[in-house]
C-alpha cells in the first residue's frame, strides 16, 4: 500500500531524516514512537507531501508521490491525515466540516455527503453533534469529528500524528477507542503515538525511530519487552 525507499528530508541545512525505508501494506497497523524531534512528523508529512522530499520515493498504491506525473491532489485524496491538534473550521457546524471536502472534491451532492456524514458521525459516537459548532465540543469530541471528517474521504490509508496528545487525559480513550474500531474494519494506519498501551494492543507492527533514522522495529511485543537496540531501551526506559 505504501513504500518508502531512501526518504531524506533536508529543513535548510538540517537533515531531518536521513533515509527511510519502510513498506506497510495493506490493512496494517504500524504505530511510529520516538523521541521528540526524531522525525515522525517529518516522515508522515511526506508521505502525503505535506512536506517536500529531498530525496528518494514514496509510493501509494502503486503511484510515486514525489513524481511530477502523479497529481498530488489525487493522492492526497487517498491518504487521511488526523493532526495534534484538530484543525476543524471554526466557523462550519460540525456536518459541514465532514460533507465539505466531499462536495468540493469527490464531488458528491449534498444530500448523499450529508447521509454519509451521518453515517460517520453516528460511528465516531457523535451523530448528535452533527449540528453544534466545533467550540461547543471538547476535545475528544473535536477529534472523533476530525476522524469522521477524514473517513468522508473515503481514504486508503489513514495517518495519525498523536491525535491524543492534545487531549485532557480523560478524553483520550474515547479517540483510541475510535481508532482501534477502524484498525479492526481493516483500514490501513500509520500512528504517531505516545500511547504504548494502544501500539501494544492494536499495532502489527512498532517501528521506533531516533535521529531522522529507523532505528528498530518489530511485533509490539518484541519491541516492547525485548528491545534490541541501546536507543529503543533508552527511550522505553525513560516513559514506560
Ligand atoms: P517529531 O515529530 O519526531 O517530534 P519532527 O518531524 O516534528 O519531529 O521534527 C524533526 C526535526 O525537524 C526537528 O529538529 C524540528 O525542529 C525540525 N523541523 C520540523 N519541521 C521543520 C520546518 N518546517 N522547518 C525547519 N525545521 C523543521
Ligand atoms: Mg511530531
Amino acid at each position: 500500500m505504501i513504500k518508502i525507499e531512501n526518504l531524506h528530508k533536508t529543513f535548510g541545512k538540517l537533515e531531518v531524516l536521513k533515509g527511510i525505508d519502510c513498506e506497510i501494506k495493506e490493512k496494517e497497523v504500524v504505530c511510529v514512537i520516538g523521541p521528540s524531534g526524531s522525525g515522525k512528523s517529518t516522515f508522515l508529512r511526506c508521505i502525503n507531501l505535506l512536506e517536500e522530499i529531498t530525496d528518494g520515493a514514496v509510493y501509494i498504491g502503486g503511484a510515486q508521490v514525489n513524481d511530477l506525473k502523479t497529481n498530488i491532489n489525487d493522492i492526497r485524496t487517498e491518504v487521511g491525515m488526523v493532526f495534534q491538534q484538530f484543525n476543524l473550521f471554526p466557523h462550519m457546524s460540525v456536518i459541514d466540516n465532514v460533507t465539505m471536502a466531499p462536495m468540493l472534491i469527490r464531488k458528491i451532492n449534498k444530500k448523499a455527503a450529508e447521509e454519509q456524514a451521518l453515517e460517520l458521525l453516528a460511528k465516531v459516537g457523535l451523530k448528535e453533534k452533527a449540528y453544534n459548532y466545533p467550540q461547543q465540543l471538547s476535545g475528544g469530541q473535536q477529534q472523533r469529528v476530525a476522524i469522521a471528517r477524514a473517513l468522508a474521504m473515503k481514504p486508503k490509508v489513514m495517518l495519525f500524528d498523536e491525535p491524543t496528545s492534545a487531549l485532557d487525559p480523560e478524553m483520550v480513550q474515547e479517540v483510541l477507542d475510535v481508532m482501534k474500531q477502524l484498525a479492526k474494519e481493516g483500514m490501513t494506519m500509520v500512528v504517531v503515538t505516545h500511547e504504548m498501551g494502544f501500539a501494544r494492543e492494536v499495532a502489527d507492527r512498532v517501528i521506533f525511530m531516533d535521529g531522522g533514522y529507523i532505528v528498530e522495529q518489530g511485533l509490539p511485543s518484541e519491541i516492547f519487552s525485548n528491545p534490541q537496540n541501546d536507543r529503543t531501551k533508552a527511550f522505553l526506559g525513560k516513559i514506560l
